[in-house]
């Protein structure tokens, strides 16, 4: 890595499988959210289960179909309520008479289309009171967040990352461990998503292995620990990657600029390279 010129990246939330039995979408090892199959009378149904405090937006796509049904569309999107199972999809043949098959991959990410952003709200920076921290990258930054009002805020492994703002714990991921700059670890983030009042999620990325001071279900207060930093995913610099999100669908994840609360006044468009100080009287943790 070149120390001069500092790379920050992160990738989206969204887990993805191919279909396997009790899927659980991603690598995690607890059970979060999963698919699994019944069979009825020559037809086939995806079952989905959101394990997690808050909704999910799953998205289903067919990779291959042969002699399927017509009322299963290529796409098919689905909102899961926390702690719900659902049958989602009912795969059956078009002629019951000819062999049928199909093949699909999924994602599921936090939260639900209808959340409404509250703009004018004011975050707290998600780090502790007191401290000035210097951006990486910023809104629509052309290293990783071309299409994403994420900053990305230098931070040494071990930092104590706070709730930006109050909500729910939904989702943690802190078992893996091990940086790259590739593909593959898009999938191999660690992170905390929480979900707002207003129904966004704040997310959370490249924790620490093993560096989540909360567990989901869990209610935190704007300035609350929720999280030592790390490294960990899509990766090439000790950092954390922070957005406020809300999915179209598990494929297309929309985020929001958002304001913060510094010592130097509300700030919505946080620069590269500058530093931004929390202010000491920051709401403190409980
Ligand atoms: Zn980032």
């Amino acid at each position: 890595m070149d120390l001069r010129a500092p790379i920050a990246i992160c990738a989206i939330l969204a887990v993805a499988g191919a279909w396997r039995a009790n899927d659980d979408g991603g690598t995690a090892s607890r059970k979060r959210v999963h698919i699994s199959k019944t069979s009825v009378s020559g037809t086939e149904t995806v079952v989905i289960e959101n394990e997690l405090p808050c909704s999910v937006v799953a998205t289903l796509k067919l990779t291959e179909r042969e002699n399927v049904d017509a009322a299963v569309k290529s796409t098919e999107t689905i909102v899961v309520a926390p702690g719900a199972t659902r049958d989602w999809i009912t795969f059956a043949a078009a002629d019951s008479k000819k062999k049928w098959k199909y093949q699909y991959e999924w994602k599921w990410v936090c939260g639900a289309p209808d959340a409404s952003h509250a703009a004018d709200y004011i975050y707290e920076l998600p780090f502790e009171a007191g401290v000035a921290r210097r951006v990486l990258q910023g809104y629509l930054g052309r290293v990783s967040h071309a299409d994403s009002y994420a900053v990305d805020w230098a931070m040494p492994e071990g930092t104590t990352v706070c709730a930006a703002r109050a909500g729910l714990i939904c989702d943690v991921v802190d078992e893996r461990d091990g940086a790259g700059f590739t593909e593959d670890y898009k999938q191999k983030n660690n992170f905390i998503c929480l979900l707002h009042d207003d129904g966004t999620v704040g997310n959370y990325l490249h924790i620490k292995k093993d560096g989540a001071l909360v567990k989901p279900g869990v209610r935190v207060n704007a300035g609350d620990p929720i999280a030592q930093s790390g490294n960990v995913g899509y990766s090439s610099t000790p950092h954390l990657h922070f957005s406020v999100t809300r999915p179209r669908d598990a494929y297309a994840v929309d985020s929001f600029p958002i304001r913060y609360r510094t010592t130097a006044g509300t700030v919505l468009v946080l620069e590269k390279d500058k530093y931004y100080e929390k202010p000491a009287d920051a709401a403190k943790p409980r």
